[in-house]
């Protein structure tokens, strides 16, 4: 159909802009769903025309994204790391298009400088050293290779790998996810991995105006032209570590044009690419508009799939505290969002503080600290007034080391700094930061991947390497068996005070629903013992069943009690039979620990336990509680660990199903491997489930040998205790 505008009686003004249009070049973006092997990057790549450009005798960089590694097991990749499947499937389309000369490359950052290690065990987990041997390529450490320093402009020197350099084309492979500096990491981001770590860090400038995000978009200005697959199998919000919330989304997104795929990908987690600066300083350099305009989407259309993702942690209003230390009450620290100028070792560090700072406030009973603030970066200043001003980081030490605005000065040194020196810091400030914390950082993100461990179907580790096999029932996590001593203030139902317990957990089963998995579950023990645990909603009555865990997302465990008295030592094996005919087994040695129980059974008369109201603090209408009571250690006793569990109303027992407030040693051990020892008191202050005024609370401690589930011989609760709340 044509329409015609006439001047006079000639129609060519409506027809040139058609011609117009016509010729605006469009550049094409696939987006597809991941649903199998090959098949779905093969879709996406032939849909975008990505690989159109190759002829086969090219030199092809790949740049995944491995921004952080551990090499403790079990390290959570999900959302952080390129999956290996869409790296070896990237190599399978590259080898049918006959590409020979294929080098992977990738430069993690490491809180040691010297650390080779883990890059070399990134590399050999995610299956590349696999990768070598079946497809002949070539894997490299771009920290370990030379650098090539190369002028980008605008008084830019930057240090690039020569091995991306003298390739004829690159491909990166970014992960779809959110960053808290740049709002999203996709393709062009990657490419910051190619250069080293002073170049990295230059990036972080305090320069307000030539700040990250300038030097970001000056990045593939001399590097060969990148085509670009974007990885969204797992996403992350309030990346780009693994203490985002990853998501599996099952989106692939491809394009031989870099800044196209990296438009798409924004829009795809929520964002109008306008707003990342970086992409609109690199389309405005490059004539390009920085809306959707000159793309053109195949595939799934970009509603199809958007799906929003936060990139930053929520603050309050004044932007001095995260909102999770206002929810959980935690006063007397200012602790700002950290810029863009916070770089490489810092940045390690400055996502895990806050949580090392929230356990820390457990220690306060509830006290605020001194007014301390923490600054770090290269840009930020200190509040006058301040009592204390922590200093993270070197940069901020040369800034601020005369600054008159400072009262107390506690500088932590160093580039990177030294893990014993920031806990050194904070317990100078009057914050009692777990000594464990920082001397534990390899185990972190295993905490933050229990998240993710085992949720069947879901997150699954043969992504990552594909040697692994996917469970096709929900896994066994922990199993526990130990003696079981019920310490009452009344006769509590006629329970006797021996009995053996047994526990079976399953971080991948959540909802009740779900138990129909589970067919059978028993544990036999020495000279033919047997207990079978039973299919139904455990109580106090029963004593044997399953508890859907509502104060951890419907986590499904498993607890039976046998109350004939306490078991005989040796070796249970659990086996736990599923209605789909796969069958799993577990077994650990029971060692009963009679020196525990002797010890308590001694000393329990001179036990104290209190409670205290705190009073409000500054208007804040929560209520806050700190239990108390005194441990075997300071009677002179026992080592114990001491966890308590707190639940509505006045009864005889605690509501394992919907517990107030549970202060979990047993997974807090992974961050802080003695927590719970010899722990006397415990804030209830929940951020999920506040304390209502004038209400009764049942509260109760339980002591064990371990804080780890599968190391406990002797279990023992206290007698129940109750708070009455204003
Ligand atoms: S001290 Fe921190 S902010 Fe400064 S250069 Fe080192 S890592 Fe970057």
């Amino acid at each position: 159909m044509l329409f015609y505008i006439y001047i006079g009686k000639k129609p060519y003004i409506i027809l040139f802009k058609i011609i117009k249009l016509n010729i605006m070049e469009k550049h094409r973006v696939g987006i597809t769903r991941y649903r199998k092997k090959i098949k779905s990057l093969r879709r996406v790549v032939e849909l975008s025309g990505a690989f159109n450009v190759l002829k086969g005798d090219e030199r092809i960089f790949l740049k995944p994204n491995i921004v952080f590694w551990s090499t403790v097991p079990d390290y959570p990749a999900y959302g952080v790391v390129t999956t290996s499947r869409i790296v070896e499937d990237t190599i399978i389309l590259l080898k049918e298009l006959g590409i020979k000369d294929i080098t992977i490359g990738e430069g993690t950052v490491t809180l040691d400088p010297k650390d080779i290690k883990t890059t070399q065990h990134a590399f050999e987990s995610l299956g590349y050293n696999r990768f070598k041997g079946k497809y002949g390529i070539k894997v490299i450490n771009v920290l370990e290779r030379p650098f090539k320093k190369l002028e980008l402009g605008d008084n830019i020197q930057l240090n690039f790998n020569v091995d991306a350099l003298n390739s004829d084309l690159i491909i990166s492979l970014p992960v779809l996810k959110t960053h808290s500096q740049a709002k999203v990491s996709l393709s062009l981001k990657n490419l910051k991995g190619l250069i080293d770590v002073p170049s990295r860090k230059k990036c972080h400038t305090p320069d307000t105006e030539k700040d990250l995000e300038f030097y970001l978009y000056h990045l593939p200005k001399k590097l060969p032209p990148v085509v670009a697959i974007i990885d969204g199998i797992f996403t992350n919000e309030r990346g780009p570590g693994y203490d985002g919330v990853m998501r599996r989304s099952n989106i692939l997104i491809a394009s031989s044009d870099m800044l196209s795929a990296d438009k798409v990908g924004a829009s795809v987690l929520g964002y109008d690419p306008l707003d990342v600066s970086y992409l609109s300083y690199f389309a405005q350099e490059n004539n390009r508009p920085i809306d959707l305009s000159d793309v053109e989407v195949v595939g799934k259309p970009i509603e199809s799939v958007r799906d929003h993702h936060e990139y930053q942690f929520a603050y309050n209003e004044d932007g001095t505290r995260p909102t999770a230390f206002v929810k959980q009450g935690i006063n007397g620290i200012s602790y700002r969002q950290y810029d863009n100028t916070t770089c490489t070792y810092c940045s390690l560090i400055t996502g895990l503080l806050p949580i090392a700072i929230t356990y820390a406030w457990d220690s306060t009973q509830g006290e605020p600290w001194d007014d301390v603030e923490v600054i770090m970066g290269k840009r930020m200043n200190p509040t006058p007034g301040k009592k204390k001003t922590i200093l993270l980081g070197q940069c901020m030490v040369n800034k601020h080391r005369n600054n008159p605005d400072i009262n107390e000065m506690i500088p932590i040194k160093g580039c990177p700094v030294k893990p014993e020196n920031i806990t050194k810091a904070f317990h100078q400030a009057g914050v009692k930061i777990h000594p464990d914390f920082f001397e534990n950082l390899e185990n972190i993100p295993r905490f933050f991947g229990l998240a993710y461990k085992n949720r069947f179907n879901e997150f699954q580790e043969s992504f990552f390497n594909d040697e692994i096999e996917d469970e096709t029932v929900p896994p066994i996590d922990n199993i526990s068996v130990s003696q079981f001593f019920l310490d009452t203030n009344k006769d509590s139902n006629g329970l006797p005070e021996k009995q053996g317990k047994f526990e079976v957990r399953f971080f991948g089963l959540v909802g009740e629903k779900n138990t129909n998995a589970i067919k059978n579950i028993t544990a036999e023990g020495p000279k033919g013992y047997e207990f079978h645990f039973k299919n139904q909603l455990f109580d106090n009555k029963n004593g044997n069943g399953y508890i859907v865990d509502n104060y951890n997302r419907q986590m499904i465990w498993y607890l039976g009690y046998d109350r004939n008295g306490f078991l005989e030592d040796g070796k249970y094996k659990f086996t736990i039979d599923y209605w789909n005919g796969e069958t799993r087994y577990k077994s650990r040695i029971l060692q009963t620990n009679n020196k525990f129980l002797e010890n308590y059974l001694k000393l329990k008369n001179k036990i104290d336990y209190s409670y205290e109201e705190k009073p409000k603090y500054m208007g804040d209408p929560r209520i806050y509680v700190n239990t108390k009571w005194t441990t075997l250690n300071k009677l002179k006793g026992v080592d114990a660990y001491y966890a308590l569990y707190v639940s509505k109303g006045r009864k005889d027992f605690i509501n394992l199903h919907d517990l107030t407030h549970f202060d979990n040693i047993y997974v807090t051990s992974i961050l802080m491997p003695s927590f719970g020892l010899n722990k006397s008191s415990a804030l209830v202050n929940t951020r999920w489930r506040p304390l209502n005024p004038d209400s009764e609370y049942s509260w109760l401690t339980e002591i064990c040998d371990s804080n780890s589930y599968s190391n406990i011989n002797m279990t023992i609760h206290q007698p129940i205790q109750y708070f009455k709340t204003n």
